[in-house]
């Protein structure tokens, strides 16, 4: 068991519990990957599920470029910030050490469910058209999970039908 303090939102809010991680899924592809997802699942001590999104991205943009519009996760930050695992955004490729730059925020969400059900219920994604799907990452995660958790492995093989 582990204490784990996630982060849920942008406005700092947390959440906090002791548990155990019991699977994760990640679409990162390697070396200059730019933005990838990751997806863990935790199962706490009193038997809770928590699971964790996290959309990473490692992308910096020049300052005041149309490639970082409309977009409200870029944060403009000093000169003081760390650049190292930083890449340049390949549409407007500011030069690091001249120009001012728009980095990219990661993003991250948190669920919690008493039940495996809700727990993978949860896992499930909606498009902007309001079609409901799985990731490919949520996908594995929840596969992993399952290898060690029946209750999960139930819940993600079982379509409920009313
Ligand atoms: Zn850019």
């Amino acid at each position: 068991m582990e204490t784990y303090r996630l982060p849920d939102g942008s406005d700092g809010k947390h959440v906090e519990f002791t548990g155990k991680q019991i699977g994760s899924g990640s679409s990162h592809g390697g070396k200059g990957t730019l933005r990838w997802t990751e997806v863990r699942l935790f199962r706490t001590q009193a038997g809770k599920y928590v699971l964790q999104k996290v959309g990473r991205s490692v992308v910096a943009h020049a300052e005041e470029q149309s490639c970082t519009s409309g977009d409200p996760y870029f944060e403009d930050d000093g000169p003081e910030v760390n650049l190292s695992g930083y890449l340049p955004c390949p549409l407007c490729r500011p030069d690091f050490s001249q120009d001012a730059l728009v980095l990219e925020n990661d993003r991250f969400s948190v669920h919690v469910s008493d039940t495996a059900e809700g727990i993978v219920e949860s896992a499930y994604s909606q498009d902007s058209d309001g079609v409901t799907y799985m990731t490919r990452v949520a996908r594995q995660c929840l596969q992993r999970a399952g290898l060690q958790d029946d209750a999960i492995k139930r819940a993600f093989m079982t379509q409920k039908v009313d």
